[in-house]
């Protein structure tokens, strides 16, 4: 058994403005701070993030959903990962509809996590495979690609900030989860890969799993050992839901 802590992390996507973020992430705090063992975070819209911080307090960790490569410029409507340090810890990149919806290529999503860990920001870099892909036996070449680019400039002093999260393009949103084996292999071959760039580092690190996660599917994925935590988005828009996914990981 490792004894890196699980991660539960929520991706509220575009929902929740402050007033619903703040009682939601004062219920899932409350979750939070009650079971031992596991961290929390959640990565909320730009709009909500001091209301969750402050409605969170120090029970867990509250993430931005995106950043800029560049720290300031004629860059209207973005946000930068300095203005972000400001109000929270944490940025989610490379999630798959910032790839897919919004075209960002592996190569700006390392340019977004070398500014976000220059920012003193912990990131979580998200890697994935489509469903072609997967059929075709491509994954660990689509997923060792977006590993390299994505950490393309972050060295082993830097690492300890980043955390990875798997997930099946063809898994997110779609109520079809990855089978508990195919989360496993795919979570131990990131981490075949991380050791291969960064030594015992790689075991450190967190890789989590993310597609379709329930409380009805959570607690076979979470066995396995190198999965550490999961990336959430349906499931942990609503309290109820997510809190029992967080008292799912404490136990296993
Ligand atoms: C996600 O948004 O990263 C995700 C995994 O969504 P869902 O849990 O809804 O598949």
């Amino acid at each position: 058994m490792s004894n890196r802590t699980p991660l539960m992390a929520g991706n509220w996507k575009m929902h929740h403005g402050p007033a619903a973020a703040a009682r939601l992430a004062d219920e899932i705090g409350a979750a939070a701070s009650s079971h031992k063992g596991v961290d929390v975070a959640l990565f909320v819209p730009f709009v909500s993030l001091s209301a969750a911080v402050s409605a969170a307090g120090r029970r867990l960790q509250v993430g931005a959903q995106n950043a800029h490569e560049r720290q300031s410029g004629a860059f209207t409507g973005e946000v930068s990962c300095a203005m972000l340090a400001e109000v929270c810890p944490l940025v989610l990149l490379g999630h798959s509809e910032r790839r897919h919806l919004y075209g960002e290529s592996s190569t700006l999503i390392g340019s977004k996590v070398a500014t976000a860990l220059e920012s003193d920001l912990e990131v979580v870099l998200c890697v994935g495979e489509i469903l072609d892909e997967r059929e075709s036996g491509a994954t660990l070449e689509v997923v060792s690609a977006q590993l390299a680019a994505g950490l393309e400039s972050v060295g082993g002093e830097q690492v300890s900030r980043v955390t990875i999260a798997y997930e099946p393009v063809w898994a997110i949103g779609t109520g079809r989860n990855a089978t508990p084996r195919q989360a496993g292999d795919a979570c131990r071959a990131v981490r075949d890969w991380l050791r291969d760039r960064y030594g015992d580092a790689a075991d450190v690190l967190r890789i989590l799993y993310g597609g379709s996660v329930n409380p009805g599917n959570w607690a076979e994925i979470a066995a396995e050992p190198d999965v550490d935590g999961a990336l959430v988005g349906g499931a942990s828009l609503e309290a109820e839901s997510f809190n029992r996914l967080i008292a799912i990981s404490a136990a296993a």
